[in-house]
């Protein structure tokens, strides 16, 4: 995968020469590029912003800079069905525009899969008030892949942050960049909608505070279902957003019973019971 990021501060994304991605970069798995954005002003002083238009606080960033360096940096996109290759594994041709923005669709892990399968990211880091509106319009009525995300309900200086967030969560699910593809795989925000169960490690003992007698026992069957439910029960207490967006036809039954102890009962709403997509699927009873 090859990902471009522009920004007025390139120093910032040093980090991303550290840890895994740096090896994968290192490696060849990942090409990524970093340039600074005052490469494309014509002028003496390197301006990319000026005040808003209609008045109010801060600056806003040029389009006309932002436009000479997306048009240097996209490649064409080649229409509306632009993936190329056989088989599941083909990947879009063309490059995915990413503008991060507290404005933006929330960035999570389902994001990160979908960008994971791109065969081209460029991300856009917005600093001032953000970026001049015309530019995402005008690269998304072009036919671009565009997505404006934010990393949290929050407000950072820059997008620099958000980047390195996007590209590590993006870049460790490539191919060959995290060692054992298994560590991937139970993962909180994975395909169980989970978060994950409690992890230990050695020594059995430390002070007062043991590792649970399951995990020593070597039963593995028995400590699946015991990360399971802790996993349940984890996700219950801390996001019971995501425990309402279970799909209960996935649950077995001692999920459901452990679920139930929680609180949370599966039901079908009466009013749409032919359509999943607006029954509601839980009942919660607060203990
Ligand atoms: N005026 C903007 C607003 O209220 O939506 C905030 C601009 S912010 C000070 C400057 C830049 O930081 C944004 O253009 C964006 O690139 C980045 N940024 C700030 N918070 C972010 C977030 N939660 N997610 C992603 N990017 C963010």
């Amino acid at each position: 995968m090859r990902i471009d990021v522009v920004t007025i501060f390139p120093d910032y994304l040093a980090a991303l020469d550290l840890s895994l991605v740096g090896k994968a970069r290192r490696a060849g798995l990942v090409d990524l590029r970093v340039h600074d954005l005052r490469d494309w002003t014509l002028d003496r002083h390197r301006t990319v912003d000026d005040t808003p238009f209609g008045g109010g606080a801060g600056m806003v960033m040029r389009p006309d800079v932002w436009g000479r360096a997306l048009d240097d940096l996209l490649p064409e996109p080649s229409g509306p069905d632009d993936t190329v290759g056989p088989g599941p594994a083909a990947v879009a041709a063309g490059a995915h525009l990413v503008v991060p923005t507290p404005s933006g669709e929330v960035f999570t892990q389902r994001r990160a899969e979908e960008l994971a399968t791109e065969d081209r990211m460029v991300l856009a880091c917005g600093r001032y008030e953000g970026i001049d509106a015309r530019v995402v319009e005008r690269y998304r009525a072009a036919g671009h892949r565009v997505s404006e995300l934010s990393i949290g309900d929050y407000v950072l200086n820059g997008g620099e942050v958000a980047a390195l967030v996007m590209v590590e969560a993006v870049a460790r699910l490539l191919p060959g960049v995290v060692g054992n593809p298994q560590s991937l795989v139970e993962e909180s925000h994975g395909a169980a909608g989970l978060l994950e169960y409690p992890v230990y490690t050695k020594p059995p003992r430390w002070g007062d505070a043991e590792v649970p007698e399951v995990l020593l026992s070597g039963h593995h069957a028995r400590i699946d279902r015991w990360r399971r439910d802790r996993a349940l029960e984890r996700t219950a207490a801390r996001r019971p957003d995501m425990i309402a967006a279970l799909d209960p036809e996935t649950l077995d039954a001692h999920d459901l019973e452990v679920l139930a102890g929680l609180g949370w009962r599966a039901t079908r709403d009466p009013r749409h019971p032919a359509d999943s997509r607006y029954a509601a699927r839980w009942e919660h009873v607060a203990e």
